[in-house]
């Protein structure tokens, strides 16, 4: 019996051990932020309510993107030009401003040192259409631009005319202060980011083709979400990826003829087939690496024992973490590459088999795919569904690569977004979902950051390119702050 009892003491004695790995790596869990914090200079005054009336004026222009290649109105673009260069003087004389595919703009104000990398700050014109029959839902006229208590109501006034504005009355309100940057300071504002970032990517092409690699972009795409799911709180997410985009026409085949005696197996239960052996076979997910990781240890040091046990530990407990993630769309969107079966098509009348029937399904890649693997994992997953073709419909998107957040430029973001949330809420990274102009410049730029100091709920997030968009004055002067002390730090 010597024997059992010795195999008793060992497993206890490993298991003290791995609870004592899992306790100390939990206690000594820290927010990695805390480290980095860049000095600020306090930021000029802002003139909230002036600035969000010129944000309603802008919003007024009806630079409308509804088809890529194709400009729906371009006297409302040079309206808003001509509005930009009256309401911001300063700005139009120590800048240089050049127009680019035509409608997007391009601002430089040289550094007083040459060699030093300039910042780069993103936002857009156009905005998206307002769908036929829901303006009368709308709280004031979708171009109105009012003002009905202290939100600027109208199509853009979020996406993304706000960061735009804020980004002029910050310039306007430095310049103003005599500023003399040390980094030259870009400006890029797209005209069809909506539609397809062609003015976003000649300017990026523009700025490759000069050599002007700048230190870091700053894009749309993240704020200050005041009810994250995570800690239930605010936390501002600064985007440090955004996930590729790729639709795949999957085809099946089959004999076809009259309806009157159907083979075995027609196209249509081939292509059904198809897509449910697709959607039963995700791409891998994971919270050990990536964007994921990054915000969990960001939030880790904030959550209740238990939580930050399972985080500190993911080693062990990664597994959990994933499932909890993963039960919801928008979680389990931030894990892995997603698979949407959007449209289904095929059959010319009910009393013929068709010989050929389709489904186009849509992928959000996930940084730690790529366009061709994402096809090679599908392809293997309709391998013995005899018949059936997967190929690429339209032109895809890679994920961009993943933004450091380790060096200076995250730092000063991160400080920067520091000063203008909610009383002690944190900043972390996280993976943008959708697809902005920012990923024109990867390779252009060091680093691609994305976000905007806007307080949102996630339940407000609908009004973007819904209905009822809009911005609070309060957001407007946060913006404006934010990017004047980013600016001034940043260039300095
Ligand atoms: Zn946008």
């Amino acid at each position: 019996m010597k024997w059992v009892w010795r195999g008793l003491v060992l497993v206890l004695v490993a298991v003290l051990a791995l609870v004592g790995v899992v306790l100390a790596r939990t206690l000594m869990m820290r927010a990695p932020e805390a480290a980095a914090a860049v000095e600020l200079p306090a930021p000029p005054a802002i003139d909230e309510a002036a600035a969000a009336a010129r944000l309603g004026e802008a919003i007024r222009f009806r630079t409308i993107s509804r088809e890529a290649g194709v400009v729906d109105d371009p006297e409302s673009f040079r309206g808003l030009h001509a509005f930009l260069a009256r309401a911001y003087p300063r700005t139009h004389a120590a800048f240089t401003r050049e127009y680019v595919n035509d409608l997007s703009l391009l601002y430089t104000l040289p550094g007083s040192d040459p060699s030093a990398a300039p910042i780069l700050l993103l936002a857009h014109q156009d905005v998206v259409p307002v769908e036929a029959g829901t303006e009368g839902d709308w709280e004031a006229e979708p171009f109105s631009g009012a003002l009905i208590d202290g939100m600027v109501y109208g199509r853009g006034a979020a996406d993304d005319k706000g960061s735009l504005i804020a980004i002029l009355e910050a310039t306007e309100a430095l310049l103003a202060q005599g500023f003399t940057p040390r980094r030259g300071v870009i400006l890029a504002f797209g005209h069809d980011e909506e539609v397809s970032g062609a003015g976003a990517a000649a300017m990026a092409a523009l700025l490759r083709e000069r050599n002007i690699r700048p230190w870091f972009a700053l894009d749309e795409g993240m704020a200050v979400v005041l009810d994250e799911p995570t800690t239930g709180g605010p936390v501002a997410l600064i985007g440090v990826a955004e996930k590729g985009y790729m639709s795949v026409r999957v085809a099946a085949r089959a004999e076809g003829g009259h309806s009157s005696m159907p083979q075995a197996e027609t196209a249509a239960d081939k292509l059904a087939r198809a897509i449910i052996a697709i959607r039963a076979r995700p791409f891998r997910g994971g919270v050990q690496d990536g964007p994921a990781g990054a915000l969990l240890d960001a939030l880790g040091p904030r959550l209740g024992f238990m939580q930050r046990m399972a985080i500190a530990n993911r080693w062990l407990f990664g597994g959990l973490i994933e499932e909890q993630v993963s039960a919801s769309p928008a979680g389990d969107a931030i894990l892995r590459t997603t698979i949407a079966p959007t449209i289904l098509a095929g059959g010319a009348k009910d009393n013929i088999l068709p010989q050929e029937m389709h489904a186009i399904i849509n992928l959000r890649l996930h940084p730690r795919d790529s366009v061709a693997s994402a096809l090679a994992h599908l392809r293997a997953s309709v391998a013995d569904i005899d018949g059936v073709t997967i190929e690429p419909e339209g032109a895809p998107n890679e994920p961009s690569p993943v933004s450091s957040t380790q060096g200076e430029a995250y730092a000063l973001i991160a400080s920067a977004a520091a000063a203008h949330v909610p009383e002690g809420a944190p900043v972390a990274p996280m993976l943008v979902l959708a697809a902005t102009d920012s990923r024109h410049y990867v390779g252009v730029a060091e680093n691609v950051y994305r976000f905007q100091p806007v307080w949102a709920r996630r339940a407000d997030l609908s009004r973007v390119h819904g209905t009822g968009e809009r911005l609070a004055v309060a957001d407007m002067g946060r913006m404006a702050r934010f990017y004047a002390q980013l600016i001034a730090a940043g260039a300095r």
